[in-house]
């Protein structure tokens, strides 16, 4: 049984299609990589899996079962700039979130809770702040307070829209140790990337998406130039980089 299995999508925001007829199927366990360009329909993608918007046609199972039915085990990091940081939240208000979807309303957060919530924010290294207001971090210590509330809703599969967006290096080193220990655990993760240049060190699987599906599959068949290419129709700056990395490695740049 797929983690996630993504059949014959089709999106449209008033009548235009965003993603037309995507299909993909991810293993358990899988760290996928979504590539594409700015407008291709990432982070639609991603809010349709979760059910915020509803698709034309096409069906979304995870783990065999509607989103509806499993809604509670998946956890979302949305992309920064979406995220209204003058909220009067605390760090620990923030982490606290991921504990709801566990209790009933009005039911006490109980002791258990709380240990989830330290045990999070030890993760991510942020325990020392969990009093401070989150308009009050850098862009990474941001980023990496709403990955502890992930890991607090301790969920089986993992969204993540750009999480490496503007953060600092020492965050980024983190994030993706976190969810490189979290995939060695048995979950599945599935990122909005921006960075072609490390894609194919951190991702075992990469969907190149513009609309439709331009390739999908292990990294190692599908980060070709030819894929990458047809994905950014040659816009990209750094792709004469890639095609360096590919024609003097003759496979994309791995650990
Ligand atoms: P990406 O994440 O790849 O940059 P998006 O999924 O954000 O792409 O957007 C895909 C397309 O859909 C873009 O052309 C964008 O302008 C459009 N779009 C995104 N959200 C909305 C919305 N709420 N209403 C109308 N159009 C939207």
């Amino acid at each position: 049984m797929y983690a996630l299995e993504v059949h014959n999508l089709t999106v449209t925001y008033h009548n235009t299609p965003v993603l037309w007829g995507v299909s993909f199927e991810v293993p358990k366990g899988a760290m996928v990589g979504i590539l594409g360009p700015n407008g291709a329909g990432k982070s639609t993608l991603l809010k349709t899996i979760l059910g915020f918007i509803k698709p034309v046609s096409g069906t979304i199972r995870c783990f065999g079962k509607t989103i509806e039915q499993l809604k509670k085990h998946i956890a979302y990091v949305p992309q920064k700039e979406s995220v209204d940081w003058t909220f009067p939240a605390t760090v620990w208000d923030v982490v606290m979130m991921g504990r709801y979807g566990k209790r009933k309303l009005y039911e006490p957060l109980r002791l258990e809770d709380k240990k989830a919530v330290i045990e999070a924010l030890k993760k991510v290294d942020m325990l020392l702040l969990k009093h401070r207001h989150i308009s009050a971090l850098s862009g990474g210590q941001q980023q990496r307070v709403f990955l502890a509330r992930a890991l607090a809703q301790d969920p089986i599969l993992f969204l993540l829209d750009e999480p490496f967006a503007g953060i600092d290096m020492a965050s980024e080193e983190n994030i993706i140790t976190l969810l490189k220990q979290l995939k060695n655990e048995g979950k599945t993760i599935i990122v909005v990337h921006h960075n072609l240049l490390t894609a194919p060190q951190y991702f075992d699987y990469l969907l190149f998406l513009n609309s439709r599906r331009i390739a999908w599959g292990p990294t190692k068949e599908v980060f070709t130039e030819e894929n990458i290419q047809k994905t950014y129709g040659g816009r990209l700056p750094t792709l004469s980089k890639i095609s360096t990395i590919l024609k003097t490695t003759g496979q994309p740049p791995v650990e």
